[in-house]
């Protein structure tokens, strides 16, 4: 996988979180912080998200089949 296929990943995975709307209020989500995780050997990345309107939070969690491949090995060691 290149780099513009990760960037790919990653715009999509916004462009989801962009056009979700608070289920509360209507109003859009930004990110506040995003990690990587493995369940189960498939990296998965969470992205925790809060509405800009009212302050409500929301997690949106992506498989992101470029994390393992982008990871520095020793990062892996300690996911593992
Ligand atoms: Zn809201």
């Amino acid at each position: 996988m290149t780099f513009k296929d990760i960037m790919k990943y990653i715009e999509s995975e916004y462009s989801i979180i962009n056009y979700t709307p608070c289920k509360v209020c209507g109003g859009n989500y930004i990110v506040k912080y995003s990690n990587e995780i493995l369940i189960d050997d498939i990296p998965y990345d969470i992205c925790h998200c809060v509405c800009s309107s009212c302050g409500y939070e929301k997690i949106f969690q992506f498989c992101a089949p470029f994390v393992k491949e982008t990871l520095p090995v020793n990062i892996r060691a300690i996911l593992n």
